[in-house]
């Protein structure tokens, strides 16, 4: 029996060990590291646990799988599945109550009904240790809800753990109850994120179809006028016509091509094909094209970069449509200027405008998908809020970053790097 002092060192550390996980449930941390630290938590604060797994209960296949485990090769022990009533953790599972084991012999019988596969793997986890003489295993329980099971162990001697048990069981409701806490609120998260992404859906499928029926009225409206047999034009007009329809097709075809792009992506099929990419020329290409477009505004390119490995293509996509936006949403013109600044793992892109700018709140959202930004103009900016999404994980997908800076009314610039291919030297 341990004397008086000790008893209050033992006191204080569990103590100490309940005020932890008691901080632990007011953090709002994820469910993986939550779980970590109340293992490490009470492996520190019981003197007889020295190893210990948490395995948390899957009601849909109806078995417990390990989600954390200390002094175990925890990569082989996830492949374990347990049923309700197998081993240590099932039948603490089962029955619901605690359960000490205080020798090898004890712990060998409660595990002889382990299946094959998993008596292998739970060999193959252990083998750089020494059996456990002793174990401690608690069912998680957060109100009438079966959340998991602890089990802890000692391996230096037999006998141990039947004084901690109503220890364990208190904190073992506490880590149940975190744990309920926690998987509910990353559920709630995960639906609100669903709700969101569901209603821009909507939104974005009506503002489509707006989108797409205002080019293809004019296209109706100018061929149908060309077609009439009573009415004959000119050739100029016949030519201002067509260059209407022309145009308004480009603007169809962008649409439709943002979404199928989109789709692509979404369904994880974006496939890059690096090869060594000259940012400059691609830059200037870019620019060129764009001035011959708009007569409002004025290109400046100062790109003098090293070569890097990207895919030119979807590099080429990620500036067109930064200039391509930096071109919509400065109405008024002025200048644009695609700018390359190089340190020494990336390189860094910018495409700056003096248009509309963009307000703080918006900033981090335009790499949302389906996010667009009432832009106050008069005129409807025509798009599909799926540029930007595409470029972010075009340009993630290279290694690199992609943000935005700006202020109201006096313009915005795009950010993005790619990484540089390490050197060689
Ligand atoms: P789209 O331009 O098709 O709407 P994007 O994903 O390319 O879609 O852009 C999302 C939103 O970000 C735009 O609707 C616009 O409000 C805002 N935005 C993008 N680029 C700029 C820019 N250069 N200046 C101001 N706002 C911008």
């Amino acid at each position: 029996m341990p004397h008086a002092e000790e008893m209050a060192a033992i006191g204080e550390q569990r103590l100490s060990a309940i005020f932890e996980i008691a901080r632990l449930l007011a953090g709002q941390h994820d469910l993986e590291t939550m779980l970590s630290r109340f293992l490490s938590c009470l492996i520190a604060t019981l003197r007889a646990a020295e190893t210990g797994i948490l395995l948390l209960y899957e009601p849909e296949q109806d078995w417990l799988v390990v989600k954390d485990a200390q002094g175990y090769d925890l990569r082989v022990l996830s492949q374990i599945h347990i049923t309700s009533g197998e081993a240590m953790s099932g039948r603490a599972l089962q029955s619901g109550q605690p359960a000490v084991y205080p020798d090898p012999a004890a712990i060998a019988a409660v595990r002889a009904n382990m299946s094959p596969t998993n008596q292998r793997l739970f060999e193959q986890a252990t083998a750089a240790l020494d059996g456990p003489q002793c174990a401690a295993c608690v069912p998680l329980i957060a109100g009438t809800t079966r959340v998991g099971v602890l089990i802890l162990e000692n391996r230096s001697e037999p006998g141990h753990f039947r004084e901690d048990l109503p220890f364990l069981e208190a904190v073992a409701q506490l880590i149940a109850v975190s744990i309920e806490h926690t998987r509910l609120r990353e559920e709630l998260q995960q639906v609100r994120a669903l709700e969101e992404a569901n209603r821009l859906k909507a939104e974005l499928i009506s503002t489509l179809a707006h989108e797409m029926r205002t080019p293809l009225t004019s296209i109706k409206g100018f061929s149908t006028a060309l077609l009439l047999e009573e009415a004959t034009f000119d050739a100029p007009t016949q030519r201002e016509f067509l260059t209407i329809i022309d145009q308004e097709c480009d603007v169809l075809t962008d649409l439709i091509h943002d979404l199928l792009e989109s789709s692509i992506i979404d369904a994880g099929l974006l496939r890059l094909e690096l090869q060594p990419v000259r940012l400059e020329r691609l830059a200037r290409d870019t620019a060129e094209d764009f001035a011959r477009r708009s007569s409002k505004h004025r290109f400046l390119v100062d790109v003098q970069l090293p070569i890097v490995d990207a895919d030119p293509h979807r590099i080429e996509q990620v500036l067109r449509n930064l200039v391509d936006n930096a071109v919509k949403y400065s109405p008024g013109g002025g200048m644009i200027v695609i700018r390359g600044t190089v340190e020494e793992k990336q390189v860094t892109i910018s495409v700056s405008d003096q248009g509309l700018g963009i307000a703080p709140e918006h900033l981090n959202r335009l790499f949302d998908k389906f996010y667009r930004v009432d832009s106050g103009l008069g005129r409807h900016v025509v798009g599909s809020g799926l540029g930007l999404p595409i470029a972010r994980t075009i340009v993630e997908s290279h290694g690199g970053r992609i943000w935005a800076e700006s202020r109201p009314g006096e313009g915005s610039t795009f950010y993005f790097t790619l990484p540089r291919p390490i050197d060689e030297e």
